[in-house]
């Protein structure tokens, strides 16, 4: 068996084309053009680099987009206030606080103080809430770019056992309560799965992953899952992005699962582009929501 390669560049490709074509509709009806404000605190090299790709893809869609930047050693209460200017001004639909924030500065405080319809990262309480309850107001970005590549590319979830490995508040714990759910009232209809959610604590981890028909791997580390990890025929999501000497690699040892996986999502042009692809249609759904 040679496993598929799922191809998330190009099914992104064709979500933000689908998104222009909304975003183009939703300007003329309303005459205004949704924009995302990016706060940018520091000059880490690889936030800067998101930031950019993220503004560059909002241009590309016809929504606008507004950077922040503000100096390494900004306090909390300046970040909080520039961030409370945002959720006040009627321009700014959707805010992003790019992470990591400096030491100095607590993340909850600021993630907390996004106005919950302005919150196209769904990393405020209320929306984490709300996704959880099955009733989603945004769906957090990197789990909508796995759902959305599963969808996609005709790979069956509901009945399936889905193994997630990570269960950070961004990617596993969101990905784990979605992936369960009855129904998808946002997004795709990769839903009603059964689901286990694996962690640096998991006992014996490869007994757990060789059950997993559908395996996510969200951990940060580089080629953690190899064939061993895995069954014959499993469908394999590679979340991490990791800087090594071969350059990006993922959480899964590429070349070693080829001949025993199904499919598998490549690093780069996997789950990576989906992410900004998600954050776009968040955007435009915070503007219908704000201008409704
Ligand atoms: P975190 O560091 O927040 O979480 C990693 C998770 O992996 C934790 O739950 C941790 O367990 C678990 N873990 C670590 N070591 C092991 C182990 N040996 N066995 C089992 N589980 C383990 O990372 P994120 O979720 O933020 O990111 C994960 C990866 O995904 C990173 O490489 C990141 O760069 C990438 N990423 C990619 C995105 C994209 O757009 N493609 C977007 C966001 C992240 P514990 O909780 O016990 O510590």
């Amino acid at each position: 068996m040679t496993a598929r390669v799922l191809d998330g560049k190009a099914i992104s490709a064709e979500i933000r084309k689908e998104i222009a074509t909304d975003v183009a509709e939703f300007t003329k009806q309303h005459q205004v053009t949704p924009c995302l404000a990016a706060v940018l605190v520091g000059e880490d090299p690889a936030s800067e680099v998101y930031v950019r790709n993220k503004q560059k893809a909002c241009e590309k869609a016809g929504l606008r987009s507004q950077l922040h930047r503000m100096p390494i050693d900004t306090s909390e209460s300046d970040l909080l206030a520039r961030v409370e200017q945002l959720n006040q001004d009627d321009r700014v639909h959707g805010i992003l606080v790019q992470l990591p924030l400096p030491k100095q500065i607590r993340e909850t405080q600021i993630l907390d103080t996004v106005h919950p319809l302005k919150d196209v990262d769904a990393f405020h309480a209320e929306n984490v809430g709300l996704v959880v309850q099955g009733r989603p107001r945004f769906l957090p970005c990197t789990p909508q770019g796995v759902l959305q590549i599963l969808h996609r590319s005709d790979v069956p979830v509901a009945g399936k056992h889905v193994v997630v490995v990570g269960r950070s508040e961004i990617v596993g714990k969101p990905l784990a309560n979605m992936l369960v759910q009855r129904d998808s009232h946002l997004g795709p209809q990769a839903v009603n799965a059964t689901v286990t959610i694996c962690h640096s604590r998991t006992a014996d981890l490869a007994e757990i992953t060789r059950q997993a028909d559908i395996l996510v791997a969200a951990i940060g580390k580089a080629k953690f899952i190899s064939a061993d990890m895995i069954k014959a025929g499993a469908v394999l999501i590679d979340v991490g992005i990791n800087r090594s000497d071969d350059g990006l690699v993922g959480d899964v040892d590429f070349a070693s699962v080829l001949e025993v996986a199904s499919a598998v999502t490549p690093v780069p042009g996997g789950v990576g582009p989906l992410t900004v692809t998600m954050l776009l249609r968040n955007t435009l759904t915070a503007a219908e929501i704000q201008v409704a």
